[in-house]
């Protein structure tokens, strides 16, 4: 493990001892989750970005009560701390991979920023939500992450680029009918 990995997550151990021991662990004790290993820039084919080697658990959905398997249709997966816990095994598929790798770079963000993170991830929430953007998708943290992963940065203006697109096109078609 890496100096710069090791002071990460000590500097923000005091948030991952908090959502390990109230969250995880008794959720790993009951069986809805499942340890499934530690995960980083080694186990992905993605060597160049500064992901963070981080313990990551699976949703054990056939297990899980339903009020959990009804969060869980709506996320792919979350970092509690420098923990990450994701519905569908990592290697098991595409997204699967997308998800991990987006979920180890908000762990980069709490080795960077520490306890400080939570605190700048609620306040960039409330810059967006002041500004009329959608508090979640105009998140910085969850803008950088989307970039590492390789997903859409900014969905809204990807969609209003792409409906700008068809409607050129659609332009251009009908001007080239005009004689
Ligand atoms: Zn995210």
């Amino acid at each position: 493990m890496k100096l710069r990995t090791i002071l990460g997550i000590v500097f923000a151990s005091p948030v991952t001892l908090v959502t390990l021991l109230f969250y995880i662990l008794p959720f790993t004790a009951l069986g809805w989750y499942k340890y499934a290993g530690w995960y980083g820039v080694d186990r992905l084919a993605n060597p160049s970005s500064p992901l963070a080697l981080a313990p990551v658990w699976t949703v054990q959905l056939e297990r899980s009560p339903g009020w959990l398997v009804k969060y869980w249709a709506k996320w792919g997966g979350h970092c509690v701390g420098t923990a990450v816990v994701v519905k569908n095994e990592p290697g098991s598929s595409k997204k699967a991979d997308i998800t991990l790798v987006h979920e180890l770079h908000h762990v980069d963000q709490m080795h960077r920023f520490g306890f400080f993170q939570p605190v700048l991830y609620v306040l960039s929430s409330l810059c967006a939500k002041v500004a009329g953007e959608d508090a979640y998708i105009m998140n910085v943290f969850e803008m950088s992450a989307r970039r590492v992963a390789g997903q859409i940065v900014d969905p809204q203006s990807f969609a209003s680029g792409y409906g700008m697109c068809k409607v050129h096109a659609q332009q251009q078609a009908s001007n080239n009918k005009v004689p």
